[in-house]
C-alpha cells in the first residue's frame, strides 16, 4: 500500500511537470498572438476608427470615375481552388468591388476562351484569364484558343494586338522584362509577400487565434514594402510605360472544409483544395457538419477567404464606364493606383498634373511635355504622408496633409506618389500611384 502511494506521488509529480512544460511551450508559441489579440489589434482598430473620422471628400479633379476591383484570382477552373460564384460574388460585394479579372491555371496546352466565369454578375464585371507557370497573366477578352506550345513572345503580341490584357505576375521571379508588348506588372501580390517570411508557423498560429476577429491584421502581419520589385518597376518605366497593379492571388484554399456528395458520403477537403478523404458520415461528421452554405460547404475552417483577399489590396482604375473593355483600356493607359483597402478606402485619391491655368493637363499614366506642366498635384481623402518619387528616388516628403503640390521646375522624369497613413506608431504604405511621365 505504502509502495503504491509512493508510486502515485511520483507519477502525479511527473504529470504536473509535463503539464506545466506543455503550458509553457503553448505560451511561447501562442503568446505573441494572444498579445496581439488583446492589445495590439484592438489598439490598431481604435486608431483606425479615429483616423477614419478625419475623412474629407476631396474635390473631383479627374473627370473619369474611380472603379475598384481586383486582378489575379482563382476559381474552380484552377486545380488548386474550389471557388464558385455563390461565394465569390457575396465576398466581392462586401469588399465593394466593381470588377474581377480572373487568372486560372490552364487545363491543357490549348486554352479556350471565354471559360469559367465571364460577364456581369450582380453588377460586378468578371473577366476570365489565365496564369501560366512562368508568371504570365493574360485576359484575351475575346473568343479565342491560346496554344501555349507557341512562343510566349508571339502569344503576348497577338493578345495585345487583339485588345487583350497581358500582365507579368509573381514579379519576384525573373521575367522577359525586355519584351516590348506586355502592358503591366504586379507591384504587389499577397502570395509574393508571404514567400519572404522566414517561417509561416507564427502566421498560422496567429490565424488560429485571430483570424475570426482580425483576419486583415493577420494578413498584415506578413506585409513588407516590396522595395526590390518597386525598384525594378521604376527602372522599367524609365524606358516605357509599364502599368503597376496589385494581384490578390485569391484561391480560398488554405482551409479545412467538408461537403456532402450526391451519394451521401462526405468529402473532406484540405489545403490547396485537395481531397483529404471521402467517408461515410460517422460521429465526427455528425458533430461537425451543419447546413451547407452557398458553395455547398457543410463545415469550414478558413484562413484565406475570398473576402479577406478582396478586401486587402485593390487596384483602382479611372474609367468613363464600368465595362470589361473600358476597365482594360484605362488600366493599360496607367489610369490606375493600388491601395491597401483594409487600412482605409482610398477612393478620392487623385494624382495629376496641371497647366499654368490650373487646369488638369495629365493624370497618372499619361505622358506630357514638362514645358506644359506648372505643377504636380495629389489629393487624398485622409491626412497622409505624400512621398513623391522621381525616377525611383524620393524627392519630396510631406506629412499629415490632404493636399500636395510640387513644381517640377522643368525637370523631366517619371513621377509617382506613395501615400502613407499613420497607424500603430508607424507610417503604413497605403496608396501607390502609377507614374506621370514628364518628357
Ligand atoms: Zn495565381
Amino acid at each position: 500500500m505504502n509502495f503504491l502511494k509512493k508510486l502515485w506521488r511520483i507519477i502525479s509529480r511527473i504529470l504536473l511537470v509535463v503539464i506545466i512544460l506543455l503550458f509553457i511551450i503553448f505560451l511561447i508559441y501562442t503568446g505573441p498572438s494572444w498579445w496581439r489579440h488583446w492589445v495590439v489589434y484592438p489598439r490598431l482598430e481604435k486608431e483606425q476608427a479615429e483616423l477614419l473620422t478625419k475623412r474629407k471628400t476631396p474635390q473631383k479633379f479627374i473627370e473619369l470615375t474611380d472603379y475598384k476591383g481586383i486582378l489575379h484570382a482563382h476559381c474552380y477552373w484552377s486545380h488548386d481552388s474550389r471557388g464558385v460564384i455563390g461565394e465569390i460574388i457575396p465576398a466581392a460585394k462586401k469588399a465593394k468591388l466593381n470588377f474581377i479579372f480572373f487568372s486560372d491555371h490552364p487545363h491543357a496546352k490549348l486554352d479556350t476562351f471565354p471559360r469559367a466565369y465571364n460577364g456581369i454578375y450582380d453588377g460586378i464585371v468578371i473577366v476570365p484569364g489565365t496564369e501560366t507557370g512562368s508568371g504570365l497573366m493574360v485576359c484575351p477578352m475575346d473568343s479565342v484558343v491560346i496554344n501555349w506550345s507557341e512562343d510566349e513572345n508571339q502569344i503576348i503580341r497577338r493578345i495585345v494586338t487583339n485588345g487583350g490584357l497581358v500582365l507579368y505576375v509573381h514579379t519576384e521571379k525573373s521575367h522577359r522584362w525586355a519584351n516590348p508588348d506586355y502592358q503591366g506588372m504586379e507591384i504587389y501580390n499577397i502570395h509574393t509577400d508571404l514567400l519572404d517570411e522566414k517561417s509561416i508557423t507564427p502566421i498560422i498560429i496567429d490565424a488560429a487565434v485571430n483570424a475570426k476577429k482580425y483576419r486583415s491584421w493577420v494578413y498584415r502581419l506578413f506585409y513588407d514594402d516590396q522595395f526590390k520589385i518597386w525598384a525594378k518597376w521604376d527602372s522599367l518605366n524609365m524606358k516605357r510605360r509599364i502599368v503597376g497593379m496589385a494581384g490578390v492571388d485569391a484561391h480560398n484554399n488554405q482551409n479545412i472544409r467538408a461537403r456532402y456528395l450526391a451519394d451521401g458520403r462526405v468529402e473532406w477537403v484540405g489545403p490547396n483544395a485537395k481531397t483529404l478523404a471521402i467517408v461515410k458520415p460517422a460521429l465526427k461528421e455528425k458533430l461537425l457538419l451543419g447546413k451547407p452554405d452557398a458553395a455547398g460547404w457543410a463545415f469550414k475552417w478558413e484562413v484565406d477567404t475570398y473576402f479577406a483577399s478582396f478586401h486587402f489590396v485593390n487596384t483602382h482604375v479611372f474609367s468613363d464606364t464600368l465595362s470589361a473593355g473600358a476597365i482594360r483600356n484605362n488600366l493599360v493607359k496607367g489610369h490606375a493606383y493600388v491601395s491597401f483597402e483594409h487600412l482605409a478606402e482610398a477612393a478620392g485619391f487623385q494624382f495629376f498634373a496641371t497647366d499654368r491655368h490650373g487646369r488638369v493637363a495629365a493624370i497618372m499614366g499619361d505622358s506630357i511635355s514638362v514645358a506644359d506642366v506648372n505643377s504636380l498635384h495629389a489629393v487624398s481623402p485622409l491626412p497622409v504622408r505624400f512621398q513623391c518619387l522621381r525616377n525611383g528616388q524620393v524627392i519630396d516628403r510631406t506629412a499629415k496633409v490632404y493636399d500636395w503640390q510640387f513644381d517640377p521646375q522643368g525637370r523631366a522624369g517619371v513621377y509617382r506618389i506613395v501615400a502613407d497613413i499613420r497607424l500603430g506608431n508607424e507610417w503604413k504604405t497605403w496608396v501607390l500611384s502609377n507614374p506621370i511621365y514628364l518628357y
